[in-house]
């Protein structure tokens, strides 16, 4: 086989080992994305939580503060009864009223508390379904991702078998062009040259239409262990049998 028949069947080869790869990395990539929002909404709903505990805790404490002023209130009630002197009575008085004051302003807060509570709970079931949601599309993920390792794992090791072999072929620096080539273009290493004009023997690359000096076609067009390269996108051209036929006439 020539050069340029060891490099078209490298490149069949090597594009459908990209393929194969390029299947398994975007349904890698769409699995660690959704493993990100997955731990996103986790995260989310986990601070809300504890946020509502740290809520319902102060609730409670605000609702001990106002039991402890009804307790003393209780007790200055007592004293009050038992009373005999004016004047302690209108101590009493005035302080049981500050009290109940104190007791009200607690109630209030304890009762605004309890409402944030509330609200925090509401939203806490709209994270908490979000995050169910996520759950759902991280399973799927997984199991699609799963599904590709095991369609395209099997394929893909015995395609880079052939690709290594159908590399042997390719001495060292062509192989290298080659490399670089479907590096910068995505596998897209070779490219087949079209005619403008045959008769004039003008042609182009058929990747980026730039032209083709009249040497390059001669040599491509008699010396299939050549590797001609494309002046601007550095691709290895090739010519189709026919018209390395037609152009030797
Ligand atoms: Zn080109």
């Amino acid at each position: 086989m020539t050069l340029i028949e060891n490099l078209v069947s490298l490149h069949r080869v090597d594009s459908q080992v990209r393929a194969l790869r390029g299947r398994l990395d975007s349904a890698t990539t769409y699995l660690k994305s959704q493993q990100r929002q997955h731990a996103d909404a986790c995260s989310r709903r986990d601070e809300l939580r504890s946020q509502i505990r740290q809520m319902q805790a102060t609730a409670v404490n605000i609702e001990n503060e106002s039991n402890a002023i009804r307790d003393r209130i209780e007790a200055l009630r007592g004293e009050l009864n038992k009373s005999t002197n004016q004047k302690t009575y209108a101590t009493i008085l005035s302080e049981l009223k500050l009290l109940q004051e104190k007791r009200d302003e607690a109630d209030e807060r304890a009762l605004a508390q309890l409402g944030k509570v509330e609200e925090a709970k509401a939203k806490l079931v709209e994270v908490e379904g979000l995050a169910a949601q996520r759950q759902e599309l991280l399973d799927s993920a997984t199991k699609e991702r799963n599904q590709c390792q095991v369609d395209v794992g099997e394929r893909l090791a015995e395609l880079e078998r052939e690709r290594a072999q159908a590399a042997s072929h390719v001495p060292a620096k062509e192989l290298d062009l080659f490399n670089r080539a479907a590096e910068v273009h995505e596998g897209e290493a070779m490219a087949e040259i079209v005619a403008t004009d045959a008769r004039r023997r003008e042609y182009v690359c058929g990747a980026c239409n730039m032209e083709l000096p009249p040497e390059k076609f001669a040599v491509l067009s008699t010396n299939p262990n050549a590797a001609v390269v494309c002046v601007s996108c550095k691709r290895i051209l090739f010519m189709a049998p026919q018209a390395q036929d037609a152009a030797k006439e």
